[in-house]
């Protein structure tokens, strides 16, 4: 067993957080617990499963479980279908394995709303079984104590984590107390924000703590490709200088503002030349403007609703876009 393996062991036994569910003899409680601890907190769950094995107290009883006990029992938890999900694989426990859980997690994974991490949570915890279950949680930690790169939200480098932690968990002799301890360290310790360096059991091998790069890893998610909209804003003034703008047509945020109309929506015909581009990112989208000088072809032509002169642009509500192309661009 490697040092930093020790180290976490011991730190685990020394600090062991007591639940309801550790500890437990029957399996059944073990995978409801973890069943239940998907997308939830710990400090949610303890009440829920109390109720849900005083109501369910055995497989057989959540088998037959009808639904308004069984969603009453869950009431609160959110996820629903984890509730269905867990009768169903009750259901087939009872028809194919005596009432009894696979000991094994590629047994555990054959069964309905049971994927990698709560088939290794169960198999270990349960039956000794040196799987590592690897999460979010756990990636984290291992992604600074390893500086490892890679997005590891997808299989990949998480099945690339699991095979280096295997012969680590396989040695340690106590599978269980190897991958509760690694729950608890990435809940508790290794936090995505400030994690507490200085109480780590991992911190002597650790090299994102050793570097200051903690903050660094795991490496942020790549940024979404946001869909891209383009158009043309046009700067046009008339013969006495003033410039042409338009009320922004949109209703919510924007309502009231004003910006460089675009050419396809003036009732009157332009002479017009590229100056230059404006690109911004908002949440949903990424806009690219073509700018363009314009004048108009006749000499004072009539505005429809929601267009106006300006004297003076500067005083009036301009969109962000505008505002910054008329800064770049200043109208002649
Ligand atoms: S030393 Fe700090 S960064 Fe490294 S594993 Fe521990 S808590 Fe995470």
């Amino acid at each position: 067993m490697e040092p930093w393996v020790a180290d976490l062991l011991a730190w685990y036994r020394s600090r062991e957080r007591p639940m309801p569910w550790r500890g437990h003899p029957d399996p059944y409680a073990v995978w409801v617990s973890e069943i239940m601890l998907q997308q939830t907190q710990v400090e949610t769950v303890r009440p829920y499963f109390a109720r849900f094995l005083a109501a369910f107290p055995t497989v057989a009883d959540l088998a037959t479980a009808d639904d308004e006990p069984l969603l009453k029992a869950w009431e609160g938890l959110g996820y629903y279908t984890r509730a269905r999900n867990l009768r169903k694989a009750a259901q087939r426990l009872v028809a194919e394995h005596g009432g009894a859980l696979p000991r094994t997690a590629e047994g555990l994974r054959a069964l309905p709303g049971i994927g990698d991490y709560t088939a290794a949570a169960v198999a270990s915890i349960c039956f000794g079984e040196p799987v590592p279950v690897v999460d979010g949680n756990v990636a984290r930690v291992f992604a600074r104590r390893n500086l490892l790169g890679g997005d590891f939200r997808k299989p990949a480098p998480r099945r690339a984590l699991a095979d280096w932690l295997s012969p680590h968990i396989a040695a340690c002799g106590d599978p269980a107390a190897f991958n509760q301890a690694m729950m608890d360290l990435g809940a508790q310790v290794c936090t995505p924000r400030g994690p507490r360096c200085g109480v780590c059991p991992l911190r002597p091998g650790c090299r994102a703590a050793a570097r200051g790069l903690q903050a660094d890893f795991p490496a942020p998610p790549p940024a979404k490709a946001l869909p891209e909209r383009t158009g043309t804003a046009l700067i046009l003034c008339d013969a006495q200088g003033r410039l042409l703008l338009a009320k922004h047509p949109g209703e919510r945020l924007l309502a009231g503002f004003w910006e460089l109309p675009a050419p396809e929506r003036l009732p009157f015909r332009v002479r017009a030349r590229r100056v230059g581009t404006y690109r911004q990112t908002f949440t949903h989208f990424r806009l690219t403007l073509d700018i363009r000088a314009a004048k108009p072809l006749a000499d004072s032509p009539t505005l429809p609703e929601g267009f106006r002169w300006a004297d003076d642009p500067a005083a009036l509500p301009l969109t962000t876009a505008t505002r910054k192309i008329l800064a770049a661009h200043p109208p002649a």
